[in-house]
């Protein structure tokens, strides 16, 4: 070993699949042709950086969309009230023109007046997006902040009780909705029953139009981890789209449906402070299956 001829220590760090660690393991030298080495365990810096890591590129991600998205209605904004200024400039004209003939000005403003209606009515649908977006942006920096509990949770009860609180809207869409019996999980019941309030809301929502909302709600015990799948028959989501579809803002179909283009990254935000994880299967005009993944427990 270079380190027991050369004197010069080494340093490096190592993953052992295996074991599943970090090691950090230091080289030194004890004098001519002896060497010590000195392996530190460091899986619980790895794993924090690449949480840091994660987190600033989703906060990079939440500022790039945030800054595009706020842009377009601004950029409206900007082009409109130019517009009313245009409108001000003729109106001024109009009057200095015909101030000695006083009858024709009223004809003369009808068109301005229909330009001033149309900027305005631009002006103020570009201030409502911008608001709603940032009302989003709130909302997701609210969940990034919100205090967690590390509880059991029963998921059948919470689901049920969540079930119960989305009758209207269930009804409304005429859906139905089929829950089997589920594992018990380690996370934040209110957390929790925010990220499938959302994943439901959206089974109904997205369902296909030659047939009635049924979502199936199911899970298994894997490897410690409580698996829940909520499985729908609706439209179903290209295989291209299933991965942007968690990303800020981001809408398959504006016009389709109501929404904010929110709800997935919520999900995914939440599950990501609580340890957990979400991926989709789907076909298109089949329907879709999103998988969670919590910390297993129990069951009572
Ligand atoms: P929103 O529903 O407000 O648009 P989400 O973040 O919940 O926002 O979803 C993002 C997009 O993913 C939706 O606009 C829709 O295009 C697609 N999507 C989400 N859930 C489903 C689903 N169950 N089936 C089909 N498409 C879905």
């Amino acid at each position: 070993m270079d380190v027991a001829i050369t004197g010069i220590p080494f340093y490096f760090d190592t993953y052992f699949p295996s074991m599943k660690k970090y090691f950090s393991i230091s080289v030194v030298s004890l004098g001519l042709n002896r060497f010590a080495t000195v392996t530190t365990d460091i899986t619980n810096i790895k794993q924090a950086e690449q949480i840091i890591a994660a987190k600033n590129k989703e906060l990079e991600q939440i500022v790039c969309v945030a800054s595009h998205d706020l842009r377009s209605p601004l950029v409206n904004v900007e082009g409109y009230s130019q517009e009313l200024g245009f409108v001000f400039d003729d109106l001024r004209s109009i009057m200095e023109d015909l101030k000695d003939e006083p009858d024709k000005i009223i004809p003369a403003l009808e068109g301005l007046l229909a330009e001033i209606t149309d900027s305005l009515t631009h002006i103020r649908l570009s201030v409502r997006q911008m608001d709603a977006l940032l009302k989003g942006l709130l909302t997701l920096s609210r969940v990034g902040r919100a205090a967690l509990k590390h509880e059991k949770v029963n998921m059948g009860l919470l689901l049920q009780r969540l079930i119960a609180s989305m009758d209207y809207q269930i009804h409304k869409l005429d859906g139905q909705l089929e829950v089997s019996v589920l594992p018990y999980c380690w996370s934040d019941s209110v957390q929790i029953s925010q990220v499938f309030s959302n994943l439901i809301g959206n089974a109904l929502k997205y369902s296909h139009p030659e047939r009635k909302p049924l979502v199936k709600i199911y899970g298994f015990s894997d490897n410690g981890k409580s698996k829940y799948v909520v499985e729908d028959n609706g439209i179903g989501i290209d295989k291209e789209h299933q991965e942007i579809i968690f990303e800020l803002f981001h809408r398959l179909d504006p016009t389709a449906k109501e929404g904010d283009g929110l709800g997935l990254t919520i999900v995914k935000q939440i599950l990501f402070r609580l340890d957990g994880s979400i991926t989709v299967e789907s076909e298109v005009g089949e329907g879709s299956r999103f998988i969670v993944t919590l910390q297993g427990a129990e069951n009572d």
